[in-house]
């Protein structure tokens, strides 16, 4: 018997805005930062029936509830999401097969939903869309079903919270979703900071990975575009993969887990791309680009309102447009002058603090490939040669030592001082 309970207590609606209250044991209270999910969308949910809006809420705590052993109650869920769950555990637990996932999911209620299509539309799928290579090469893959861009933001504290990177994914996100003519769904949420850091300071190191990488960013995210596929009457989710073949990384998001998510009888959500690595992706967008012959804006930065063209992101995306044969000027990155002397000194001021320790084991393998294979039809050529002999290694050792040298005084303090 589990004696640890989060209770579903009421699921708010105030038009655009969904308040989901619960209340939990007092022996999980320490790992809540408040009890009320908040999903903020940007169209009113009036019309989607509590059963489908409760499949967010369970799938942002399910994992928790998993790892906890503690009860999961709701009043009312979606028959189909229901059955998925089970499939949905057994396929984390292949991946957590060090970590017993347990816990137990109680709705009073399962009903039974179908999808209506809502409105003439030609959109046949919603595409979760962060802006980075991964959903732009799903999205051009997908392009026959001119998909609707679902933009999650979890990371709101409050409503009143301001997130400037987020503002400025919403802008670009917007405009891509004009040129292209599909449309767009955008949600801010607390769904990331719903649980304090002592969750991750108890289970992150037992895991082998914390609750956001390795289980929200894909079960919150599919949970979240559920009621607004229902509520336009969309029967496909798609994800795009991150990992691919032979890539046997803890993530949240995974075929064989994002798959098996369904709802309303024949809603189902499909894991894009797995088939590819990521230079394989690159190739999809730079093809794709050359096709139209128009510019195609990615910004790939995390945490910048612009590519900085001074980071790991924007150096591998750098490294895969042009191992295409691309121009990234074509592609939002604006370097001026000669690539080869803008990476030498950004090396040079930035070398030491700069890690490519995945990057180089996992994607640029692929990158020198194909700069290989394509490198008659590549034009910059003296990037290119640089970048297949140049010494990382050293300019490391190199830049560290020219960190340490510059900053003694103030590291040599904090050292004293801590
Ligand atoms: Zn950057």
């Amino acid at each position: 018997m589990k004696n640890l309970d989060i209770i579903l207590t009421q699921i708010e609606r105030n038009g655009h805005l969904v308040n989901y209250h619960f209340t939990v044991s007092r022996e999980l209270e320490k790992y809540f930062t408040s009890h009320t999910l908040f999903l903020e969308y940007d169209r009113d949910v009036a019309s989607v029936p509590d059963s489908i809006l409760a499949i967010p809420f369970v799938s942002s705590l399910l994992a928790f509830s998993w790892v906890l052993d503690c009860n999961l109650w709701v009043r009312e869920i979606d028959k189909t999401f229901y059955d998925s769950v089970s499939r949905i555990r057994e396929a984390y637990r292949e991946i957590y097969d060090h970590f017993p996932l347990k816990g137990r999911f109680v709705p009073a209620i399962l009903t039974r939903n179908e999808l209506v299509m809502r409105g003439k539309t030609d959109t046949s799928a919603v595409l979760l869309f962060s802006g980075g290579a991964d959903c732009q090469a799903t999205f051009i893959r997908n392009l026959a079903k001119s998909p609707m861009l679902c933009n999650i933001q979890g990371w709101y504290k409050s409503l009143e919270d301001k997130d400037f990177a987020a503002d400025a994914d919403k802008r670009d996100i917007s405009k891509f979703a004009e040129e292209y003519h599909v449309p767009t769904c955008f949600v801010r949420s607390n769904f990331a900071v719903l649980l304090t850091k002592e969750f991750d300071k108890v289970f992150a190191k037992k895991l082998g990975d914390t609750m956001w990488h390795g289980f929200l960013h894909s079960m919150a995210f599919i949970g979240i575009s559920i009621p607004i596929a229902y509520q336009v009457g969309i029967n496909e989710i798609l994800i795009a993969s991150s990992l691919t073949i032979g890539l046997n990384f803890l993530c949240a998001s995974n075929l064989t887990t994002d798959s098996e998510f369904r709802y309303a009888e024949s809603g189902f959500t499909t894991h894009d791309g797995f088939e590819l690595n990521r230079q394989g992706k690159m190739g999809v967008i730079v093809k794709h680009q050359k096709s139209t012959g128009k510019p195609y804006f990615m910004r790939v930065c995390s945490f910048n309102d612009h590519n900085c063209c001074e980071c790991e992101k924007c150096f591998r995306t750098i490294l895969g447009i042009v191992a295409e044969g691309g121009d990234i000027k074509d592609f939002g990155f604006n370097i001026e002058g000669s690539l080869k002397e803008h990476w030498e000194d950004v090396l040079y001021r930035r070398g030491g603090l700069m890690s490519f320790k995945s990057e180089k084991f996992i994607h640029w393998p692929h990158i020198k490939k194909r700069m290989l294979e394509n490198y008659d039809i590549i034009k910059d050529k003296e990037f290119v040669d640089w970048f297949l002999h140049f010494d990382f290694d050293k300019a490391k050792r190199e830049g560290l030592r020219r960190y340490y040298r510059q900053n003694f005084f103030s590291i040599l303090r904090r050292k004293l001082f801590q």
